[in-house]
């Protein structure tokens, strides 16, 4: 089996016709930000924006997601951020459990060589793929879960804050939350360059 680098996972990315969604789109969105960051987030799928710029999280909802990432003094360039699919959905729906699953492999790839210490999961799609389908975002955000040494966090999708203000106080606990299990991991400093 060939060594699993980003060079490979770029070329699969790219190369990737395992459903239908890279059927319509302008470009695949594969992730970025710090491949050495010790926090990953992961999204559902890339929008109108991401797909015109091959960015993820560049549109609005990106940018609330940076601001709640500075809320906490997270630089937004020291974490690294991708999505479930790595092509947008047709009229930005849902992916479906089967491309979800297709594209799978490339996300597993790109915790494998990130190798984060934690993860957020930004809204249910994200949750429901990597913690199950059991997983109700507005029943189970905020709370962690440890995997194999990664402490996990759903959250809300920043498009769902945009849709209903409302849930911003619920989201700005998880983002308190975040900041707290990265102080107890000894992970803050690194991430802000501030004293936890
Ligand atoms: N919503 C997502 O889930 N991901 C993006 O990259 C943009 C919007």
């Amino acid at each position: 089996m060939s060594e699993i680098t980003w060079e490979l996972f770029e070329r699969q990315v790219e190369a990737c016709r395992l459903c239908p969604l890279c059927q319509h789109i302008l470009h695949k969105v594969p992730g970025q930000g710090d491949r050495h960051s010790p926090l990953m987030l992961i999204g559902e799928g890339p929008g109108q924006d991401e797909d015109e710029q091959g960015l993820a999280f560049v549109g609005a909802a990106g940018q609330l997601l940076t601001k709640m990432l500075a809320a906490i003094s997270l630089p937004r360039e020291r974490v690294y951020i991708c999505n479930v699919v790595k092509c947008r959905p047709p009229y930005n729906r849902i992916p479906t459990p089967e491309e979800a699953e297709a594209c799978r492999i490339h996300l597993r790839m790109q915790v494998y060589l990130v190798r984060p210490k934690v993860i957020v999961l930004l809204g249910a799609t994200a949750a429901k793929n990597v913690l199950g389908d059991h997983i109700r975002i507005t029943r189970d955000r905020g709370i962690w879960t440890e995997r194999k040494g990664v402490w996990i966090l759903p959250t809300f999708h920043p498009s769902a804050l945009l849709r209903d203000e409302t849930k911003k106080p619920q989201a700005w606990e998880d983002m308190k939350s975040l900041r707290a299990k990265l102080k107890e991991l000894g992970l803050y400093e690194e991430l802000t360059g501030e004293r936890a």
